[in-house]
């Protein structure tokens, strides 16, 4: 069995000093298949002393020449495209077809920041317009510095890229911790890094869980700055560490992402959306559109499109190309939906589809598609990110209803919108809360638009211009002429 005891540290793979290990499974074989290091705080300690050593270099580098390792990191991911597309999806579970835009977003990342770094050349020391006679005043973009980026199972090789490919590209130096439970793709950042020759220090990977070295890289004194997608309860622990030592945070937390039908929309278009925005990568994404808002006239007609299409995906191996879902990610994960499912009972929720009652493949932690209607939104499935193949509707009876449901959420990270009239649509989602709006589209992430979310979703933007500047430090430099 593969075992990953090694971190990259200083352009050198360094052996974990950490104690515990931890089995990363293959969740539809329902195997071990690796073991990886719990990791250790004195292991944090040499990967930020490399990375801080690596600073001053790589920010006078340049982001032209930054930019040039960017490329080959998207090239090199590229050549590896098969073989990660096999490793992400025997490791999270995720149909191919799903880790196949994984890899296809992940290398899109990694070269619109490579020309980012490339146009962060021309930005620097423009002249600002101001109203003082004989006084110049030009502004700078330093990298925030020594940063440290830890992501969560549901996109491997992707939520990395996010914030490596900016961070890079920005001059900063990075300590990134992937997943424990999802370690093995991201294993080929650091080999990639060593294969381009990317200077010593300036990324360094280390592997282990929030104990071993998540909480210790956050509460890192000498650490500028940490990057966290993940959940809100590790989100806001990650929070109150970077207070001390007053440093800086971004957040990519949890969702409840609705999708609003509203009352001209075509039942059964509205239906292959609805079923892109939950069933997804079996429901585990932070932007599902987990609550379905759907205008009363239509109601019966979309819950019918549901189940018969939610009766048609076949559910299998993941690397089965004839398989539309796999497997959640762990056993943990589906213990976690089956305990929402089992509070839906409580609540004597109607269920149009309940997962429990299908016929599940023999092996795997598979959890079948579920669908409730007419859901209380007083209901904690109505409330709470649930983070499975579960959807609740509810119906609304006009265009302000749906809005004010759609709004009444603590999380605001995305939403879609579904009429015949686009600029309808659209007149909507400028009313929606949330950093990603969609409309009669399925969810479109682009590296160009910005991610992130309002309310709890969290703090900060990844992707487009302010993917960079979360990572930059402005700088005015001001005087007489
Ligand atoms: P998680 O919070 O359990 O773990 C995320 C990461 O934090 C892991 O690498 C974990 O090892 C690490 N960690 C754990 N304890 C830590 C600590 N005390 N200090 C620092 N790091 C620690 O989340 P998860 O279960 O891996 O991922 C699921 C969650 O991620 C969901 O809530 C989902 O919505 C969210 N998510 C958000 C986005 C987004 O863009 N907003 C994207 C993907 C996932």
């Amino acid at each position: 069995m593969q075992r990953l005891d090694h971190h990259y540290i200083d352009g050198r793979w360094v052996a974990s000093r950490g104690a515990r290990w931890l089995p990363v499974f293959n969740p539809f074989r329902e195997q071990a298949i690796a073991e990886v290091t719990a990791g250790d705080p004195a292991d944090v300690d040499d990967a930020v002393a490399a990375a801080r050593r690596a600073l001053p270099a790589w920010q006078a580098l340049g982001g032209a020449a930054r930019g040039g390792y960017l490329d080959a990191f998207a090239d090199a991911l590229t050549q590896r495209r098969e073989a990660l597309v096999r490793l992400s999806s025997t490791n999270n579970g995720k149909v191919l077809a799903e880790a196949e835009i994984d890899l296809d977003d992940a290398i899109a990342c990694y070269r619109y920041y490579a020309e980012q770094a490339r146009a962060l050349d021309a930005r620097q020391g423009q002249a600002v317009a101001i109203e003082m006679e004989g006084v110049e005043a030009r502004c700078y973009f330093d990298p925030a510095g020594v940063v440290g980026l830890i992501t969560p199972w549901n996109f491997p090789l992707v939520t990395s890229a996010w914030k490596l490919a900016p961070a890079l590209a920005a001059g900063c130096t990075a300590v990134l911790k992937p997943s424990e439970v999802t370690p093995l793709p991201e294993q080929a950042l650091a080999e990639i890094a060593a294969e381009i020759g990317l200077p010593a220090g300036v990324l360094n990977l280390l592997h282990g869980d929030g104990e071993g070295i998540g909480a210790p890289l956050t509460a890192h004194r000498d650490v500028d700055k940490v990057s966290f997608t993940g959940s809100n309860r590790v989100g806001e622990a990650v929070m109150r560490a970077a207070s001390e030592g007053s440093r800086g945070v971004s957040l990519e937390l949890g969702g409840k992402s609705p999708i609003v039908v509203l009352d001209d929309a075509d039942p059964e278009q509205a239906a292959d959306w609805i079923m892109a925005g939950i069933y997804f990568n079996a429901g585990q994404i932070c932007s599902a559109t987990s609550r379905l808002i759907v205008d009363s006239s239509l109601a019966d007609a979309v819950y019918a499109a549901l189940a018969s299409r939610i009766d048609a995906l076949r559910l299998g191996d993941p690397l089965d190309e004839a398989s539309d879902m796999g497997p959640l990610t762990s056993e943990r994960q589906r213990e976690a939906v089956n305990a929402y499912l089992a509070i839906a009972e409580q609540e004597e929720l109607s269920a149009v589809r309940d997962g429990r009652d299908r016929h599940l493949p023999e092996q795997g932690y598979f959890l079948a598609p579920t669908l409730y209607r007419d859901v209380p939104t007083t209901s904690r499935l109505w409330q709470e990110e649930i983070f499975g193949p579960v959807l609740c509707g509810h119906s609304a009876t006009s265009e302000e209803e749906a809005i004010e449901l759609a709004n009444a959420s603590d999380f605001g990270l995305a939403a879609t919108v579904i009429s015949a009239d686009p600029a309808r649509a659209k007149r909507v989602g400028r009313q929606l809360r949330a950093g990603s709006i969609w409309y009669n589209s399925e969810q479109l992430v682009l590296p160009q638009t910005g991610w992130g979310g309002f309310k709890r979703s969290g703090i900060g933007r990844e992707l487009g211009p302010w993917g960079l500047s979360a990572y930059l430090k402005v700088k005015h430099i001001v005087g007489p002429q």
